[in-house]
C-alpha cells in the first residue's frame, strides 16, 4: 500500500513547524483529491499480447506495484481507474476494449503500454491490427517498447500520477466528469469485413456516394498524374499475339507473354542441344550395333568371358 506522508501535501504557502510536519498539512483541496486519487489507482486486469507479461511482472514481488497503491488489480471495469491496454490491439479486441471503457467510472485513465498498443508496433498495418488505440480512445500516456520493460511501465505510471497531481478541481477542462449531465460514451466501433468507426459515419457514406457514381474518392487528394495512371490501367488491353517457337502465345499481360516466349525459346534452344549431344554419341560409339538405334545390345557371353578373365589375374 501506498506510504501516507504528510509532507507530499504541504503547501509551501502555510509554512507548518518541523515537530507538526508528520501529523498536521495545510494544503488545498484539489491537492488532497488528487492525493487520494492517484494513490490508489486501481487498473483494469486484462492484458492482449506479450505487454501483458511485463505487467504482470510489474505487479509481481521484485517490481512491486504496491507502493504507489496500485496492486488491487480489479477484475470488473465498474471497480476500475486505470486502463493499461498492455499488447496488440487487433480489430475484433477493440470492440469490446472501448465498451469495457465505457464501463468505467470517471475519473478514468488509459496508459498504452508498449509499440503495438501506441501505434500498431512490428504489426502496423496488418490487415488484422489496430494502429495504436489512441485512434479510438483518450490515451493520457504512452510507453514505448517492444515490450516495455517493468522499469519502464513504473516510469509510465509516475508520469500518470504527476499528471494528475496536476489537474485542479476549479479547472472544468481538467475535471470534465463533474460536468453538467451524463458524459457521452465512447462510440463503440463496428467489426465487418473491416473496423468501422461510428464517428467517420458521414464520410464513409459521402465517400461510398461517391464511388457508386464512379468518382474518385479517398481521405487525400488523388494527384492528377496518379489519375491518369489508374485510367489507364482499367482501360482494356489489346492481347498481344507473340510468335513462339511452339506457336502463337496469347496472353493477358504483355509482360506474362514475353515471359512466355522466352521460356519457349529457351526450351527449344535446350531440345535441339540435346538432339545434336545425342547424335554426337551414337557417332562416338561406332560402329553401330546390328540391331540398330542409340543403346547397344547387352553381351552376356562377352561380360562373362570378361569376369573370367579378370579372377584368372
Ligand atoms: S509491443 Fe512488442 S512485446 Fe508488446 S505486444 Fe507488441 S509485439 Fe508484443
Amino acid at each position: 500500500m501506498a506510504q501516507l506522508d504528510l509532507r507530499e501535501l504541504h503547501s509551501t504557502e502555510f509554512p507548518v513547524p518541523d515537530e507538526m510536519q508528520g501529523n498536521v498539512a495545510i494544503t488545498s483541496l484539489s491537492k488532497l483529491y488528487n492525493w487520494s486519487r492517484r494513490s490508489s489507482m486501481w487498473p483494469m486486469l486484462f492484458g492482449l499480447a506479450c505487454c501483458a507479461i511485463e505487467m504482470i511482472a510489474t505487479a509481481a514481488s521484485r517490481y512491486d506495484l504496491s507502493r504507489f497503491g496500485m496492486e488491487v488489480m480489479r477484475a470488473s471495469p465498474r471497480q476500475s481507474d486505470l486502463m493499461i491496454v498492455s499488447g496488440t490491439v487487433t480489430k475484433k479486441m477493440v470492440v469490446p476494449i472501448v465498451r469495457l471503457y465505457n464501463q468505467m467510472p470517471e475519473p478514468k485513465y488509459v496508459l498504452a503500454m508498449g509499440a503495438c498498443a501506441s501505434g500498431g508496433g512490428p504489426f502496423k498495418e496488418g490487415y488484422n491490427v489496430v494502429s495504436g488505440i489512441d485512434q479510438y480512445l483518450p490515451v493520457d500516456v504512452y510507453v514505448p517498447g517492444c515490450p516495455p520493460t517493468p522499469q519502464a511501465l513504473l516510469y509510465g505510471l509516475i508520469a500518470l500520477q504527476k499528471k494528475i497531481d496536476g489537474q485542479s478541481l476549479a479547472n472544468m477542462d481538467d475535471v470534465p466528469w463533474y460536468g453538467v449531465g451524463p458524459a457521452e460514451p465512447t462510440p463503440v466501433p463496428i467489426l465487418g469485413p473491416d473496423i468501422i468507426d461510428p464517428r467517420q459515419m458521414d464520410l464513409i457514406r459521402r465517400q461510398a456516394e461517391l464511388a457508386a457514381q464512379g468518382k474518385p474518392y479517398g481521405l487525400r487528394e488523388i494527384p492528377e498524374s496518379a489519375l491518369k495512371r489508374q485510367t489507364a490501367q482499367i482501360a482494356p488491353k489489346t492481347k498481344p499475339q507473340i510468335a513462339a517457337a511452339s506457336g502463337t502465345v496469347e496472353a493477358d499481360d504483355p509482360e506474362k507473354a514475353a515471359r512466355l516466349a522466352k521460356r519457349e525459346a529457351a526450351l527449344a534452344r535446350k531440345k535441339a542441344e540435346s538432339g545434336e549431344t545425342a547424335a554426337a554419341s551414337v557417332v562416338a560409339d561406332a560402329p553401330a550395333p546390328a540391331t540398330g538405334g542409340d543403346k547397344k545390345a547387352f553381351d552376356k557371353a562377352a561380360m562373362l568371358e570378361k569376369i573370367r578373365a579378370k579372377k584368372a589375374k
